[in-house]
């Protein structure tokens, strides 16, 4: 706390997964002689710089930029870029310390890594975004390589962006690297699925976690927050699975639909015209928008929290629990406060927790690092078939650690578990580094 004062998402981050170490470290001291948490508190490489842009008025604009390379004990650093006025430094360490139990349970040769800058893209013309991403890029292209450092999306950063970004890269360093960034255009070494990845991997998770108890998904009320890139796939996937997705949202409010989300219509509404929760209403008679309360409130058998860090309290949960829930996964990163959890386990519910739930987005990363390797690109159903052995191998992995520490059903121990002990040990092997 004293080293890293005011970084308070980076703190709960931290304690969240300590909390679940005691038994482990008990088990093998030599983590603990060899100083690994105070090693995984401090990250390998922090990289903080400006990055100058002109509006469209002509006004130059400054935004700070960051990439937190958190630890390469497992491979090349890994992890996305997030830009949204929010962004400081302490949402980048925690989102790069996060990642790398998420990379290390994903079974791929990934490290953890995070970035992005508090530029908001929101109401900035394509122009604009460019000259941002060409900024941000002249600086960062020196930290990056395919063996060294592979950014990928994350709020705010979606295919365009990715294209902006190695679009400069490829300048700078003349070099066609497509193993530099994930998330590329097919077209331009894309893997496919990588778009649907993350939130189909939430739900893939969840239905394991539904089925240890006999359950599926089938008929089952959902809702899911958020609209962006996890959010929309995460719904595409519940209603395969034979759920009814009832209500979404964006920062503006949240949507409830009794009908069923019309996927379609919000594609086109969130994709294409890059609009708001506002805009579905008016295209989707018999919907609604509800602003001034929580999505959470409307009664759910699985709730899929896939917008962003903390945005489901304890008065979140204990509604939804009035309301039967049985199932959480996270799709965002964090979503649930400490307390919300508290309430999800003393109750029962089963908690898929983000470090495991969405790590179908970054495996999925992996294999189009794969590919780019063997300059190959694989079929949209291989792809999605090797994303459900990925997620059920995750699964299983975390309900055999929670079971071995004495923790049967808490996902949240055995993600933190199984993901902190393979990299310590790779630390331990590496030396005092
Ligand atoms: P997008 O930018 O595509 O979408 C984010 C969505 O969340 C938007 O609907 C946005 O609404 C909403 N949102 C963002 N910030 C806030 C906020 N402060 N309050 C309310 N709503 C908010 O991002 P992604 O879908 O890619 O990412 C969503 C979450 O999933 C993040 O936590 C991210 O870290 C995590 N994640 C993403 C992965 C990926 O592959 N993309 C991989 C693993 C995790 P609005 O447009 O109104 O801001």
């Amino acid at each position: 706390l004293r080293r890293n004062p005011g970084e308070a998402e980076f703190h709960q981050a931290v304690r969240e997964v300590f909390d679940s170490l005691g038994p482990v470290l008990r088990k093998n001291p030599r983590y603990v002689d060899a100083a690994v948490l105070e090693r995984l508190c401090e990250p390998e490489r922090q990289i903080i710089f400006r990055v100058p842009w002109t509006d469209d008025a002509g006004r130059v604009r400054i935004n700070r930029g960051f990439r937190v390379e958190y630890n390469s004990a497992l491979g090349p650093y890994k992890g996305g870029l997030r830009f949204h006025p929010s962004v400081y430094l302490g949402i980048v360490k925690f989102l790069g310390f996060e990642q790398i139990f998420k990379n290390s349970l994903s079974g791929l040769p990934i490290g953890g890594a995070k970035g992005g800058s508090d530029f908001d893209p929101r109401g900035r013309s394509t122009q604009e975004i460019m000259r941002f991403c060409q900024s941000f890029m002249t600086e960062l292209y020196r930290h990056l390589g395919e063996y060294t450092d592979v950014p990928a999306g994350d709020i705010g950063v979606g295919q365009r962006e990715i294209g902006y970004l190695f679009g400069q890269y490829k300048r700078i360093t003349n070099r066609y690297e497509s193993g530099v960034l994930t998330g590329k255009g097919i077209s331009w070494g894309g893997s496919l699925v990588r778009t649907e990845a993350t939130g189909y991997g939430t739900v893939m998770f969840a239905r394991e976690m539904l089925a240890t108890r006999g359950q599926d998904f089938d008929g089952r009320r959902v809702t899911v927050s958020g609209s962006g890139n996890v959010a929309i796939y995460a719904i595409e996937k519940a209603q395969q699975f034979g759920a009814k997705v009832v209500a979404f949202s964006d920062s503006s409010g949240y949507v409830v639909d009794e009908q069923g989300v019309d996927l379609d219509l919000l594609k086109r509404v969130k994709f294409e015209d890059r609009g708001r929760a506002r805009d579905y209403v008016e295209a989707r008679s018999g919907s609604r928008l509800v602003t001034g309360s929580s999505i959470w409130e409307v009664p759910a058998d699985v709730a899929l929290p896939c917008a962003t860090q903390n945005e489901l309290d304890g008065d979140d949960a204990r509604a939804l629990l009035k309301n039967g829930v049985v199932a959480v996964a996270e799709g965002a990163n964090m979503p649930t406060t400490p307390e919300a959890l508290r309430v999800f386990q003393e109750a029962g519910v089963l908690f898929g927790p983000g470090k495991a739930a969405n790590a179908g987005g970054v495996a999925t990363s992996a294999l189009e690092m794969q590919q780019n390797a063997s300059r190959d690109s694989w079929s949209f159903e291989y792809t999605e078939a090797r994303l459900q052995d990925i997620m059920r191998s995750i699964h299983d992995r975390c309900a055999a650690t929670a079971e071995e520490y004495g923790r049967p059903g808490d996902y949240v121990v055995g993600a933190n578990v199984a993901g902190f002990i393979k990299v310590a040990d790779a630390m331990l092997a590496q030396g005092v580094i």
